[in-house]
């Protein structure tokens, strides 16, 4: 893959060319924070923990749409009106004979202006290492980078103004808001542990018939969905991983 240095320097048609490969990263990436993220969800910005992006499935939407109204104001100048729904691919290889066209269009700055934002964002997206997890952008006046800590660091340093962030406050804040988020036991433990808490899911399946010094069970269901599977809310399993947590902390200063 190129670095951004290269995508900056391309010309359109370039840029056009390098959206094939690029989307192809993109999709693998997709799959990958699809597993970190709560599955039918992923358009619903209120359902869906502010840790968690689907930022590589929105390039590639974003890179569709480009290609596409570059070819679609083509085919309309051609007054041919067959305009078929075309994959990133098979725009690019669609455009690639009319280069020269595309480049003398009146809306070619404008194109190029997109593609390049969208290509820059897609290169940020495939860089990410599966083991970092998404805490916001930084808080600093105008910065607004984008903050990937490794799963477990407390600060992470931005690194345009290298301000420090407490990335663990900002877990915490976020997993607060997303409380109320139900779901099967397991993604909720995938949802926590891609927050960076120490949590798996052997652990949680044991609360849920566990019972506590009162004798009750220590993590309850919360309902079911369609398939009978039961659902826990966020908040319930955060709740029993702290109290736990902090009972072994005592047993073990004791
Ligand atoms: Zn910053």
């Amino acid at each position: 893959m190129w670095d951004s240095r290269e995508v900056r320097s391309a010309s359109l048609p370039d840029l056009i060319r390098m959206c094939a490969p690029l989307v192809k990263e993109l999709e693998v990436t997709v799959l990958r924070q699809d597993a970190t993220t709560p599955q039918g969800e992923r358009r619903s910005s209120d359902a869906v923990p502010m840790m968690f992006r689907i930022g590589a499935a929105e390039v590639v939407d974003e890179i569709t749409v480009v290609l596409r109204s570059i070819l679609g104001a083509w085919v309309h100048e051609q007054k041919r009106p067959v305009f078929r729904m075309l994959t990133v691919p098979e725009l690019v290889a669609s455009l690639h004979p009319l280069r020269d066209w595309v480049v003398k269009h009146q809306d070619a700055e404008a194109w190029h202006d997109r593609l390049l934002e969208q290509c820059l964002a897609g290169l940020g997206q495939i860089d990410i290492a599966p083991e970092r997890v998404f805490a916001g952008t930084c808080p600093s006046a105008g910065c607004g980078v984008e903050l990937w800590p490794a799963i477990g660091e407390d600060v992470v340093v931005c690194p345009r103004c290298e301000v420090q962030v407490d990335v663990r406050a900002r877990r915490r804040e976020g997993l607060r808001r997303i409380e109320a988020y139900e779901a099967p036991l397991s993604r909720v433990v995938d949802t926590l542990r891609a927050a960076g808490e120490q949590i798996t899911y052997e652990q949680a399946r044991k609360w849920t018939t566990r019972r506590d010094a009162h004798d009750r069970v220590m993590l309850n269901a919360v309902g079911q969905d369609q398939r009978g599977t039961r659902l826990y809310r966020l908040g319930d399993v955060r709740a029993v991983m702290m109290r736990t947590t902090r009972r072994k902390a005592r047993s073990l200063r004791a």
